[in-house]
């Protein structure tokens, strides 16, 4: 059968020979099955992980000679307990898809023409190594630039280290800015640990559904019955049914919200007017827990007006000696040194104006207290279109029936509103108490030792990327909390790339889903890629940016795959469980990649395998089980034993499960450890985002140049840049769009996959009934829908499942149409729609992936050449095939 009526999506220039292989015939990988004798089925059990989305569940993974034929939940491992949800079940149909990259591809003919030609690994390397670095020397490393993200990526630090040893501080994944990063850098200033992200795999404190005091649980934009079914969204349930409260707020009808005490569908974009609401209620109202609050919180410490900054009585040059802050002694009516961590002769203020010679203070919960002050109830409810009534009671429910919890999710991320939500989101749970208790999702349970830094397996080698080139990092001096990822800012990015301001990268080289659609302003990518010199794509199948590549890399599918993966107080091993066709692990790739750089000369790349040099980031390795020997052999396991026996229970759960861990006495001083913060206390007065915004401490190696303008230690709210509040604006546009999974898709993955496309083939446009009626469209109508940057189909949804005047719609591309003029990013991708430019978040510079305005009307029909009928996807059905052995040059 030809490759055509099997559905492949790109021409291969015929070739029978390889580019780069002598004697391609003699390699086994290339042979045809030979025949063999019937044998008895050979049948295997593997377990291994699942990585469809970021959830990890354990897998059973059933083998029959060779061949994966069934995939079913590990009902050991320690979050989703044997689930399983549709993205993971159809591992299958990824593994064996037709379509998969299953070589190294070179481009023959025009960028965008989608004509390849098969050849060598060593070939491709030999290419990609020699463009970077007659790019570094022509124009300097920086103008190198690589990106991740989109889904499915087992290891997205590989990308990072990459660019801190080749000396570009230009990386980005689609996340970033947009995507958890703001929740990252608001949890760890302010409290010094983990936020509470349930599609993250945060929050470990709902694993143990049924062992768990909390009694409120608040999901605020967040859906863990369709972003992570299996595992976050399995537990939401286990809760559920075990009588926690839950509290949503959504303007969707999710699953969640359905099954909610309160539901509360605000207006997409207003969150942090309403979490300013709830902050204003639990003070005015006294909700919060007082002691917590003046012991462990710097609440009580007092700031200089005019500098807003602490003012401290000692300065501390031990890192375990927090420095000492002034309170306002109620009893004595004056300033007073507060020794670390509490002093009984003491009563101070938590409120208060005080004048002391001449200067002015107030303490950090007076200035909360004014940001906070003007957001009523009444005037929540009127920016986020909620009853009042209803506000007060989600509030009641998660200050008085407690403990109780906040996961923030990704929603609020995607608005320049980011930062300030996640630091709304912390500062509640830290007023009410819910931290490191019984119940509380903040917490720093134990880890296994094993990583250096959890859920960081791949060492960043951040050390490694000299002064001079970190400075260089696009949008880093203006957005500084993109630091604590090593990253750049993607506007800046393109922008510098389209203008050569202040210098034009040229090289792309990106890991991801499809960044057509994964980024906003899909038309403002394209006309990046014009402006180009070389572009590597890696990935598991094309996507719509693979079109536009000039080398394509084959990289492996997650049941193809090993690492290590902590769950709870067990280690797991996501195990290969096949290998096919010349698929490579990418960790392994940017190791070749390096390799090649070195041997062209490269110096800093050469290095990265010297083992003196690199030290604790490691050489790069041969083998990526190699890495995982090395961290393995700190619990005195190897990747072959924890295979054998995953997942491995690495501490008790009682052991594991360690409250109240700022109590616990710190033996080099004597007093309680307290937080990870500059104070040791929750920082709700967050003067290190002054500091930060100043001088990039503490997230850059080295000190950088201010900001255009300070970052405000406290949340404030800004009302979405399109706004339907803007009447001449909402004339034209006057829908609010946002955004949110569905449980068939992870990010940009898996719409070639026929079981998902079946139940999902195309992207809805959900409106509310009396919204449907005025612009003249019926449920299951094909729909225009338009922004100021584009337009885009949809198929209308008429519900009561989506607040009126908004709507929303699932991101999406369109694989069967790879090989046409649209190479599947036109038809129905939500980013033609969403707006990449001002105005960004100060602190990391998010822009406006949700929450912006549209127009909704009735389209003449389908795009042309996507498919919708369920026989249609029949021509991506699986392909299953021997499995071959690793690539070894
Ligand atoms: S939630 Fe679904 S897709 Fe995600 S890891 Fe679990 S099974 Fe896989």
């Amino acid at each position: 059968m030809s490759e055509k009526k099997q559905g492949f999506d790109m021409d291969f220039v015929a070739a029978t020979t390889v580019e780069g292989i002598k004697d391609a015939g003699k390699l086994s990988m290339f042979k045809k099955s030979e025949k063999k004798e019937k044998k008895e089925d050979e049948i295997k059990r593997v377990k291994t992980c699942c990585r469809a989305c970021i959830a990890n569940c354990g897998v059973i993974a059933t083998v029959k000679n060779g061949r994966v034929i069934k995939l079913e939940g590990d009902p050991a491992d320690r979050m989703s307990k044997g689930r399983m949800c549709a993205k993971g079940l159809s591992g299958i149909q990824a593994l064996y898809h037709p379509n998969r990259n299953k070589y190294p591809m070179m481009r023959v003919g025009k960028r965008g023409e989608n004509k390849w030609r098969r050849i060598s690994w060593e070939k491709a390397i030999d290419i990609i190594a020699h463009k970077l670095v007659e790019t570094k020397q022509k124009y300097g490393a920086e103008t190198v630039f690589c990106s991740t993200g989109g889904g499915g990526n087992p290891e997205i630090w590989s990308i990072a280290r990459f660019c801190n040893i080749f000396g570009t501080p230009n990386w980005f994944e689609p996340g970033c800015a947009q995507c958890y990063l703001p929740r990252v850098v608001a949890y760890t200033m302010m409290y010094g640990g983990v936020d509470p992200s349930i599609a993250d795999s945060n929050a470990l404190e709902i694993y143990d559904t049924f062992d768990t005091p909390i009694k409120t649980l608040v999901l605020w934009g967040t859906d863990p019955s369709y972003s992570c079914p299996a595992s976050g969204g399995g537990a939401v349930a286990d809760l559920r049914a075990n009588g926690v409260k839950t509290v949503v707020i959504d303007p969707r009808l999710t699953p969640d919200a359905a099954k909610a005490d309160v539901w509360l569908p605000l207006r997409p974009g207003t969150d942090v007017a309403l979490q300013l609401a709830w902050i204003r209620y639990i003070i005015e109202n006294k909700l919060y827990d007082e002691d917590f609050v003046m012991k462990w919180t710097n609440l009580p410490y007092l700031v200089d007006v005019e500098t807003k900054m602490n003012w401290r009585a000692s300065v501390s040059n031990d890192e375990n000696i927090p420095d000492t802050f002034y309170v306002w002694d109620e009893k004595t009516n004056s300033p007073k040194e507060m020794e670390y961590p509490w002093d009984d002769s003491l009563s101070p203020a938590l409120m208060g104006t005080f004048e002391h010679e001449g200067k002015t203070y107030k303490t950090g919960m007076q200035l909360l207290w004014e940001s906070v002050e003007k957001y009523t109830l009444e005037v929540a409810g009127e920016i986020c279109e909620l009853d009042p009534e209803r506000i007060e009671k989600g509030i009641r429910l998660y200050a008085e029936n407690t403990p109780s919890g906040l996961a923030i999710g990704v929603s609020t991320d995607q608005t320049p509103n980011s930062t300030q939500a996640a630091m709304a989101a912390a500062t509640l749970d830290i007023l009410v108490g819910n931290v490191e208790r019984p119940g509380a999702l903040l917490q720093r349970f134990r880890t296994s030792g094993v990583f250096d830094m959890p859920n960081y397996p791949v060492p960043i080698a951040a050390s490694k990327l000299p002064d001079e080139q970190l400075k260089k990092r696009l949008g880093g001096i203006e957005h500084k909390g993109l630091h604590i990822w090593f990253a750049g800012h993607i506007t800046s990015v393109f922008d510098a790339v389209l203008t050569g301001k202040p210098y034009k990268p040229r090289v792309w080289i990106d890991r991801s889903g499809n960044k057509m659609a994964a980024v906003a302003d899909s038309q403002k990518v394209r006309r990046v890629i014009d402006e180009l010199d070389f572009i590597v794509h890696m990935y598991m199948y094309p996507t719509s940016f693979s079109a536009y590549a000039d080398i394509l890399l084959p990289t492996e599918e997650w049941l193809e795959t090993d690492m290590i993966v902590e769950t709870c107080n067990t280690l797991c091993a996501r195990q290969q469980v096949v290998h096919l066709w010349e698929t490579m692990d990418e960790t392994l790739i940017w190791s070749k990649i390096c390799k090649r750089c070195g041997e062209l000369g490269d110096e800093d790349c050469a290095k990265a395998f010297d083992a003196d040099y690199m030290g604790n980031d490691l050489p790069y390795w041969d083998k990526v089980t190699d890495l995982w020997d090395h961290f393995l052999s700190r619990v005195g396991l190897s990747f072959d034993d924890l295979k054998k026996n995953t997942p491995y229970t690495y501490m008790s759960k009682e052991e594991w499960k360690d409250y109240y861990v700022y109590k616990h006495i710190d033996e080099k001083t004597g007093k309680e450890r307290g937080f990870n913060t500059p104070s040791k206390k929750c920082e709700v007065y967050l003067e290190s985002m002054i500091t930060l915004g100043r001088t990039g401490k503490p997230f850059a190696k080295c000190e950088l140049p201010p900001a255009s303008k300070d970052y405000e230690p406290l949340p404030y709210y800004l009302e979405p840049a399109e706004s339907p509040r803007d009447a001449e604006f909402a004339k034209e546009y006057p829908l609010v769009m946002t955004n949110g999974r569905v449980p068939y898709f992870h990010h940009n993955t898996l719409r070639n996959v026929p079981w998902l496309r079946e139940i999902y083939p195309v992207p809805e446009i959900w409106m509310y009934p009396t919204d449907a009626e005025k612009y003249g469209l019926e449920d299951g109508a094909w729909a225009w829908v338009e922004s100021k940057r584009g337009r885009i189909r949809a198929v209308v949804s008429v519900t009561e499942g989506i607040k009126p005047g908004a709507v929303y719609m699932e991101r999406f591309w369109n694989p069967e149409t790879l090989n046409t003029e649209t190479h599947g990013w036109k038809e129905m991708n939500v980013n033609v729609l969403t707006k990449a430019d001002a105005p960004f978040n100060d602190v990391v510079g998010t822009y406006t992936l949700r929450a912006f305005l549209v127009k909704v009307y009735p389209a003449e029909g389908a795009p042309e050449g996507i498919l919708t009928n369920p026989q249609d996807f029949a021509r991506w059905l699986a392909m299953p095939t021997d499995p071959t052995a690793e690539v070894k040059f």
